[in-house]
């Protein structure tokens, strides 16, 4: 049994922009049934306080009011710390964008204190009388924490996880100063990247172990297509560093039982899901018809996730026997457009912006083909959620993509591995290619019933990429004890 200190700016469900939340709170809750002793530390913003059973913690010596909050995660028996902070996490909003759409301008100093806390709280200097043997960070917001925490005697072996290598948390020299960081730290062989304070770079190179959250991903960023200019400090740290597959929420997400569905549906009855499809094609104002593929879409509208190259070939798609359904929001210039070929044809093309968790669900157990033609993906969650509903993935090459989906051959059909459709360019025409391909492979009924099987029967569980981080909290306690 190890204790681990878990530190997230996001854990579902109390607080979520993206992939990074549904790790915050999957993993402890599967760390946990292991038999470990997990607590989730989490910035107190007053949403995610409100979302959760939270109470004052009074710590030793604490007069005023309290600063920290403690809950159960809802559903499970981890304990979460919320860190309040009127200033800092007491506003309304996303937590790290203004209404404005720009990072807050505080971002260093919130997350900044985030750090300091956590190692507090790591090094048992709050009155706690609990220790951590292992502080797992994640991404840039924690990215201090390994780099101070190095400084400590007898400190916890540390982990620091890179969900999005996109996102360093990069600030000018002047907050390097104002932030009263050790001054040694500002020196390319610590904090500063380029003449700029780089939160992330205290993860790398400051924690005993690295974490991405694939393979591939592990590996792509060693390059510079995919390094953001930190690849020569990941490559040097290659024995430090691997990639973990985040698992998925199997209980939200099985078709046997998802309650945002009208019927379920397994593996043995996959006919019932033309009934979904029926509910799907009407909820989105599109023609009933069981056999028009249906595509679909759910995530963020920005150039990561490919819309470009699915607006190019908007003139070809909407010439095609197809539907394609989408959700999600993102940059404007996008939204404009999507919007203005909804209104074209309405017939085979329909969008929802915004975020919905119900209707994503209903996509993802009614449409036939998922499309994720990300320019870059470190692990991707719809894919995977697509194959235990029986729709099958159409994904790009890349990252965590081409780790969790076998692209159709005629060897992969032929021995029944097959689970989508896999192309290699990030270029449009790649991308018209493998829709083209994915709707002759649909009229063939019984090749793709069995590649909706085979996707079916797969493990996407949180307990196997649990263990693989029990493994590495081994290593990296040995590697913080061997200095
Ligand atoms: P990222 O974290 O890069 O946005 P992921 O695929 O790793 O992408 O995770 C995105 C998560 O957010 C998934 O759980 C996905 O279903 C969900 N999601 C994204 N956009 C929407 C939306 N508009 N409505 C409902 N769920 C969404």
């Amino acid at each position: 049994m190890k204790k681990i200190l878990f530190v997230s700016s996001e854990a579902y469900p109390l607080i979520k922009t993206g992939g990074l939340a549904d790790v915050s709170g999957s993993l402890p809750i599967a760390l946990k049934a292991l038999g470990h002793d997990v607590h989730i530390l989490i910035p107190g913003y007053t949403s995610a306080m409100a979302a959760g059973d939270f109470q004052p913690l009074r710590l030793p010596g604490e007069s005023k009011s309290p600063i920290l909050l403690s809950a159960l995660l809802p559903g499970s028996e981890v304990p979460v710390y919320g860190l309040v902070h009127e200033g800092y996490f007491g506003r309304g909003g996303n937590p790290y964008l203004g209404p404005d759409g720009k990072p807050w301008p505080d971002n260093a100093e919130r997350f900044s204190l985030l750090c300091h806390f956590a190692v507090e709280l790591a090094s048992n200097r709050l009155g706690l009388d609990w220790k951590p043997d292992i502080v797992h960070c994640n991404d840039w917001q924690t990215g201090l924490i390994p780099a101070l925490l190095n400084d400590e005697p007898q400190r916890p072996a540390t982990v620091f996880t890179i969900h999005n290598l996109a996102y360093q948390g990069l600030f000018p020299r002047e907050t390097f100063v104002r932030l009263r960081l050790p001054t040694r730290y500002w020196s390319p062989l610590a904090l500063e990247f380029y003449d700029q304070l780089c939160f992330v770079k205290g993860g790398i190179t400051f924690a005993d172990r690295i974490t991405t959250v694939s393979p591939t991903y592990a590996a792509e960023i060693q390059g510079k297509e995919f390094g953001c200019g930190l690849e020569g400090l990941l490559s040097q740290r290659k024995d430090r560093l691997c990639g973990i597959l985040n698992g998925i929420d199997a209980e939200s997400w099985n078709p046997a039982t998802d309650p945002y569905l009208p019927i379920h549906f397994d593996g043995e009855s996959i006919g019932k899901r033309l009934e979904i499809k029926a509910t799907l094609q009407q909820h989105f104002g599109l023609p009933v018809n069981p056999d028009v593929p249906l595509l679909a879409w759910v995530g963020r509208l920005v150039q990561q996730k490919g819309t470009d190259l699915l607006l190019d070939i908007m003139p070809n798609l909407m010439n095609m026997p197809l539907q394609i359904s989408m959700i999600g929001s993102g940059e404007a210039r996008y939204e404009k457009s999507l919007l203005q070929w909804s209104k074209l044809f309405p017939e085979r093309f329909a969008i929802r912006f915004g975020y919905d968790e119900g209707r994503a669900h209903l996509v993802e157990a009614g449409a036939d083909i998922f499309l994720m033609p990300s320019r870059f993906e470190p692990c991707g969650l719809n894919q995977m959620y697509s194959q235990r509903y029986g729709t099958v993935p159409l994904v790009r090459h890349v990252g965590g993509l081409a780790d969790t989906v076998v692209d159709a051959t005629p060897e992969s059909l032929a021995d029944g591995t097959a689970t989508g459709i896999v192309f290699d360019e990030a270029t449009p025409d790649a991308l018209l290619e493998a829709i083209e391909r994915g709707i002759a492979l649909h009229q063939d009924r019984a090749a793709w019933e069995q590649m909706q099987k085979t996707g079916m029967g797969k493990d996407f569980s949180w307990e196997t990429s649990a263990r693989q981080y029990e493994e590495l909290y081994e290593l990296a306690l040995q590697d913080s004890l061997g200095g």
